[in-house]
């Protein structure tokens, strides 16, 4: 079966076209600037094969429907494309930002399923419109394809209630639904499913940490193949500190910045999701850049890389104590396969606790998934390459079977 995932995000697409038979990609590509003066479409076929192609259109996109047109007329283009039609694509896979309480498992959508994600809107006002607009959009165009929707907060609607309730007054959760939520979960669980296949165990025998460090960085404490605590939380601003996201801060300081330096609400908002965590603290917020400035002794980077990589440190001994016992921990997203010093830092001092990396073997991207820990390590550390998109298409023909 051939699979279409579609990441409908407010002013982009990215789309990939998988051919489940052998997982290969057929398609891969990414509508970006909608609604903007000069948009582009970009467009790889057959990659990772020796008749790659790679093309780039650039025109005005004015809305998500026309975007998503284009992509599929350079899918099924008489000479180039990778399909001879729309309706060789057997099943539609989604992400959808935010499930609520409403969603513990990739779902087939139906009229009922986008009432239901209409009603998460508030937990996710900027994602849940722009994925919803995807879905619209691919069931006109795909109607006779079984359309999946696959929640990033899915995996971690496991998590016991101790840990997803915040000690606030309780009728914010009856009447509003404030608690911990968790994201990124369709990369966590894939990546956590990977590690106990590498490691030759059933998932449900072992526990494992998993740390996803892209632009936006979680951690997730799985027992047996299930999310008990994650970081990100009712929205994906808590935990670890991010690109330009803050994580964890004293919840008092929106009052603090309120009465004292003259901020309202949104300009505080935007502060903490925007120009806060790695890109607050010294400017940049790619990992790439940051290593290059402090070659150049730039301080604050070297500042910025101690925060992160302190704070990892210190939900991976958090995770320890909630799982009592680890089988692994897991690195994955951009920086979790690249950085090998972020790596290093993250576990630096954890010797103690059985955890105990192999430097030299850590001293490289990871391309495959890779064991990082010595044969003494108690607990293993490994960096697997995450493909949500992989994981995403995997689950919508689980749910079409
Ligand atoms: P997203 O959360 O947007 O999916 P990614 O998982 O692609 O993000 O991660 C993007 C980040 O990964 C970049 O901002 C950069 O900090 C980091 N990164 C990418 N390549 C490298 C590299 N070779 N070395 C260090 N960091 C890298």
């Amino acid at each position: 079966m051939k699979v279409l995932v579609i990441n409908s995000g407010s002013s982009s697409i990215k789309f990939q076209l998988l051919d489940m038979q052998d997982e290969s990609v057929l398609a891969s590509g990414l509508v970006e600037r909608i609604g903007e003066a000069e948009g582009l479409i970009k467009c790889e076929l057959r990659p990772d094969t020796d008749a790659e192609e790679v093309i780039k259109i650039q025109e005005p996109v004015p809305n998500h429907e026309h975007g998503m047109r284009k992509a599929v007329d350079l899918l099924t283009d008489a000479d180039k494309g990778v399909i001879k039609d729309r309706s060789e694509i057997g099943a539609v896979g989604h992400r959808v930002v935010h499930g609520g309480e409403a969603f513990h498992q990739p779902t087939l959508i139906t009229d009922e399923v986008i009432a239901a994600i209409e009603n998460t809107i508030p937990l996710a006002p900027l994602h849940n419109p722009a994925n919803l607009d995807g879905i619209k959009v691919a069931r006109e165009l795909f109607p006779a394809a079984p359309q999946v929707a696959v929640f990033d907060t899915a995996f971690h609607q496991s998590i016991p209630p101790h840990a997803y309730h915040y000690a606030l007054p309780i009728e914010l959760y009856e009447k509003h639904r404030v608690r911990r939520y968790g994201f990124h979960g369709t990369s966590h669980k894939f990546v956590a499913g990977e590690c106990a296949k590498v490691m030759g165990k059933k998932l449900e025998d072992v526990n494992i940490i998993t740390v996803h460090l892209g632009n936006g960085c979680s951690m997730t404490a799985v027992e047996k193949g299930k999310s008990i605590d994650t970081t990100l939380g009712l929205t994906p601003l808590e935990g670890l500190v991010m690109g330009t996201r803050s994580g964890d801060v004293d919840p008092a300081i929106y009052a603090f910045l309120a009465r004292n330096c003259d901020m309202d609400i949104d300009a505080i908002d935007n502060m903490l999701n925007k120009k806060s965590g790695l890109k607050g603290l010294c400017g940049m917020n790619d990992m790439r850049d940051i290593h290059s400035a402090i070659e150049k002794g730039d301080k604050m980077a070297k500042l910025a890389l101690d925060v992160q990589t302190y704070r990892n440190r210190k939900y991976i001994g958090a995770y320890m104590a909630a799982l009592g016992h680890v089988d692994a921990i897991v690195f994955t997203a951009g920086i979790g396969e690249n950085d090998n010093i972020v790596r290093e830092k993250t576990v630096e001092g954890l010797e103690a606790f059985g955890i105990i990396m192999d430097k030299k073997v850590n001293d490289q991207r990871v391309k495959k998934p890779t064991l990082l820990s010595t044969k003494e390590s108690a607990v293993q550390i490994w960096g697997i390459p995450t493909n949500e998109e992989l994981a995403i298409a995997r689950q919508a023909v689980e749910v079409v079977a």
